[in-house]
């Protein structure tokens, strides 16, 4: 019998985890961007939140998600994460992961902002994610095909089921590939804006490739941003200053040394994450630079390896007690609906890992939540698709066409995408520069826009139209949504609305004309 044939776009944690529990099953194609070292999973520092401790539980775990996410979340996911989470990290434990211990052979346990307990289980201190990613990469290299420097532009489509995926390459020629299942695993959408840790691959084409497909897009107006990334010259990506790192005992101070967290939140500097950015906004608004200050930290380098040689490589002195830091964005709370199945709303299309939602995380996510969702997410979507024997037909040989003709299209520069997004629909937002920013965007009229690849367009033309898309679905949701909730703020509205908002999803459909759907709509699980 022929092996249904499963691909996977993009090569995060997500993807490799899906791939790993598939490969014996499925013939296993992942297509990426660039190299497959270009994901934010490897960058992941602070490490993975899971209740292994027997002074914890999967129920404290789940109150603290609930609560990071402003019980917006929906609660039969963060069960799912929690419960199942705890049981897949102590398989990577029996499996003899080698998460970091102490001389008594016990697992070290961070601890980050809003964790009722120590609950991070990291990985070479400070390179959780760079050890999770590269040992399944290593693992897999032989077992699976590994397509790199292709770009997904948009679903191959027969009778509203997804077939296949077409890609584009470096040369800006077009490929078609088939398929039993399609995934999508392409992270969040970070790099949309001009300060942000994430990598530069990671903007949100999945997101503009599954709303063209017919996909629901949802919750996207919630986007959160980290206060400590490295201070430095250049835009784009920042480094990030792990929140473990405050978990620790390190504090925001300002130039005079003095820590400001007090005048905003009882919790100080392990407030929730939309709390002290906002602080932090707040005080340079005042004049004020603000520091990490870690003398406080014992053997600082050791616990937080990555961290200090890479301020050494930037040319700052950490061992001076104080590491520059601003806020940029990060995470991307909604994203693709899908059940806790992965499942999206097109039969065939399934999303997971960060561009998914599941309703996991609610209005903001509890940090070290994101690599558990990974993992837990992308064995039930394994689960799933293993008991799915029938193939498909309609799978056709993979083909490649490189067309002589091409259309152009005016589009925005990624730099001022990158701008504007950061500007009008950044950490603080309000409907005038909302209005601004989405007028602007309108201009090009992209959203509208229901094929690409019989245009031809070329590769990067392609990466800004996506990221056109996915900024004009984000401010036009961001406007829609008048309260305050978690990690999307409105300064004309600072407050929490539950009356109004506090069970209503915005759900964007492609229907030619884009579509604006204010609902209560549950998921079917
Ligand atoms: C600096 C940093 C530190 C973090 N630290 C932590 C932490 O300590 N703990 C935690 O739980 N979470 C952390 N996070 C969040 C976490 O790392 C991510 O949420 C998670 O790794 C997402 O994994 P993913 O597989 O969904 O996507 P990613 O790892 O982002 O991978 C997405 C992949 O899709 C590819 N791609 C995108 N578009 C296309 C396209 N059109 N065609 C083909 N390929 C495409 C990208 O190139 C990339 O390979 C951190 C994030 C960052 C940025």
């Amino acid at each position: 019998m022929t092996k249904q044939r499963v691909i996977i776009v993009g090569a995060g944690l997500a993807a490799f985890v899906l791939a790993d529990r598939l490969y014996k099953e499925k013939e296993v194609v992942i297509i990426t961007k660039e190299s497959i070292q270009q994901n934010n999973s490897l960058k992941a520092q602070g490490g993975v939140a899971a209740a292994i401790d027997t002074n914890d539980s999967a129920e404290i775990h789940r109150q603290d998600t609930m609560k990071a996410g402003v019980q917006y979340n929906d609660p039969s996911a963060v069960e799912v994460l929690t419960k199942e989470g705890t049981e897949r990290i102590k398989e990577w434990i029996h499996a003899g992961f080698p998460f970091d211990k102490d001389q008594y052979g016990k697992i070290l346990l961070g601890r980050e902002g809003a964790h009722q307990k120590r609950r991070i289980l990291h990985v070479g201190g400070d390179q959780s994610g760079k050890y999770l990613v590269s040992y399944l990469q290593e693992k897999l290299r032989k077992n699976i095909m590994i397509i790199e420097n292709e770009m997904a532009v948009e679903c191959i489509m027969w009778e509203g089921r997804c077939k296949g995926i077409n890609t584009i390459d470096n040369r800006d020629h077009y490929h078609s590939y088939y398929c039993d299942h399609l995934i999508l695993a392409t992270g969040g959408c970070g790099a949309l804006f001009e300060t942000t840790s994430n990598d530069r691959t990671v903007t949100g084409d999945g997101i503009a490739i599954a709303y063209k497909a017919g996909a629901r897009i949802e919750d996207i107006e919630f986007i959160q941003f980290h206060p400590t990334m490295l201070k430095q010259n250049s835009k784009g990506h920042h480094f990030l200053i792990s929140e473990a790192v405050r978990g620790e005992g390190a504090i925001l101070v300002d130039q005079n040394d003095i820590p400001f967290m007090a005048k905003y939140h009882k919790d100080l500097d392990l407030a929730p994450r939309d709390v002290v950015t906002r602080a932090m906004v707040t005080e340079e608004g005042l004049g004020n630079q603000v520091y990490l200050k870690i003398d406080m930290i014992e053997h600082f380098s050791e616990r937080f390896p990555q961290i200090s040689s890479l301020c050494e490589e930037m040319n700052i002195n950490w061992k001076s007690g104080y590491i520059p830091v601003i806020p940029g964005a990060h995470f991307l709370m909604g994203g693709i609906q899908t059940n806790l199945k992965g499942e999206t709303t097109v039969p065939g299309l399934y999303a997971v890992g960060e561009t998914a939602s599941t309703r996991v995380h609610g209005a903001n996510r509890l940090a070290s939540n994101s690599l558990l969702e990974c993992i837990v997410f992308a064995n039930r979507l394994a689960d799933w698709l293993i008991k799915k024997e029938e193939t498909t037909s309609i799978i056709q040989a993979s083909r490649s066409y490189n067309p002589s003709t091409r259309e152009c299209i005016d589009l925005p520069t990624i730099a001022e995408i990158q701008a504007k997004m950061m500007k009008y629909v950044g950490i603080e937002r309000e409907e005038k520069g909302l209005k601004k920013i989405l007028e602007w965007l309108r201009s090009y009229q992209v959203h509208h826009i229901s094929s690409i690849t019989d245009k031809f367009y070329s590769k990067k033309q392609i990466e800004q139209l996506h990221m056109t898309t996915v900024a004009w679905l984000i401010a036009s949701s961001a406007i829609e949504r008048k309260e305050s909730r978690g990690a999307h703020y409105r300064s004309d509205y600072p407050s929490k609305n539950d009356g109004q908002w506090g069970n209503r999803r915005i759900i964007r459909t492609f229907q030619q004309k884009a579509n604006i759907n204010v609902s209560n709509q549950a998921i079917e699980r």
